[in-house]
């Protein structure tokens, strides 16, 4: 299916993506602040950040290496409380953490005693979703993150994309309406990411998902955002929101794509006057 078949998706997706609910989320990051106690006086990590998400809409936050991005994943997630401003999901002020994201981080976070299986099932042992559901559901996530045959490998069996595959199951298990992901490819090697990149898009295709995807890596970013959030640092800000205007699948080579490249990367290293796509 192309972009604009999924375009006219929208709003009315079908759910026989192996989840019941096509649930997605809009999310709303409203002038927030955060600022730590450093040796040397306060650390403005950041400072007046606002950006939203839509319904469906994959954002990829992007900026380098400090400026914000992990604390900013971490106050969206209601891991950690921000200095100043709120985050809003679906209209309702996030105050701590919720099945409602399903959290993937850039280390895997992998139970080890647990098997594939029990990895993904966890945040559904908590739930009210009956246990033969709960095993076709599973078994359904391991199937879409494409680990069949490996329900019953631990992770210390696992390559680093797979265990990355297992978590990104394990969020959705619950079946969240927004996907929220810390640079989650980071750990693996060029050739896996391009693949998870690619089986990412097709999970975000099928489910439906809100994504909020953070990452430092401009070719990334450009690669799977419908919008582009380029953040600044010290302090930490959004310099500029860029909508990636390019069909799917995108490829590096296109002219297109790296004129969008291009401006990303002179925003981040903070260009003045970088051209328009
Ligand atoms: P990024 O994920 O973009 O690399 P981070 O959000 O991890 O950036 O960090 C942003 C800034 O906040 C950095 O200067 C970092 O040193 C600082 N920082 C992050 N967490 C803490 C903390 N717990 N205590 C003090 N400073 C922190
Ligand atoms: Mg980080």
């Amino acid at each position: 299916m192309n972009d604009d078949e999924r375009g006219t998706e929208k709003g009315g997706r079908s759910t026989d993506s192996g989840h019941e609910t096509a649930t997605a989320a809009r999310v709303q990051v409203s002038d927030i602040a955060k600022h730590y106690e450093g040796n040397e006086g306060p650390i403005r990590a950041l400072e007046g950040v606002s950006f939203d998400v839509s319904d469906g809409e994959f954002v990829c936050l992007v900026g380098p290496s400090g400026c914000g991005k992990t604390t900013m994943f971490r106050i969206i997630a209601g891991l950690e409380s921000a200095t100043a401003g709120d985050v809003f999901l679906n209209d309702e002020r996030v105050d701590g953490p919720t099945s409602d994201m399903g959290v993937v981080f850039q280390e895997y976070h992998l139970f080890p005693w647990r098997t594939v299986r029990g990895n993904v099932a966890f945040g559904l042992e908590k739930s009210d979703v009956a246990a033969e559901e709960r095993r076709a559901r599973v078994e359904r996530l391991v199937e879409l993150v494409g680990l069949e045959g490996f329900g019953d490998s631990y992770p210390k069996e696992l390559s680093g994309g797979m265990k990355q595959r297992v978590a990104i199951a394990r969020a959705l298990a619950v079946d969240p309406d927004l996907l929220l992901m810390d640079e989650p490819f980071g750990a693996v090697d060029a050739q896996t990411r391009e693949m998870l990149q690619t089986e990412l898009l097709e999970i975000w295709r099928e489910t439906g998902k809100t994504v909020l995807f953070v990452t430092h890596d401009v070719e990334e970013a450009v690669k799977l955002a419908d919008r582009i959030v380029v953040m600044a640092k010290e302090p930490g800000r959004v310099r500029e929101v860029i909508d990636v205007d390019l069909p799917r699948p995108r490829a590096r080579s296109d002219a297109k794509f790296g004129r969008y490249y291009e401006r990303v990367l002179g925003l981040i290293r903070g260009e003045r006057g970088t051209p328009d796509v």
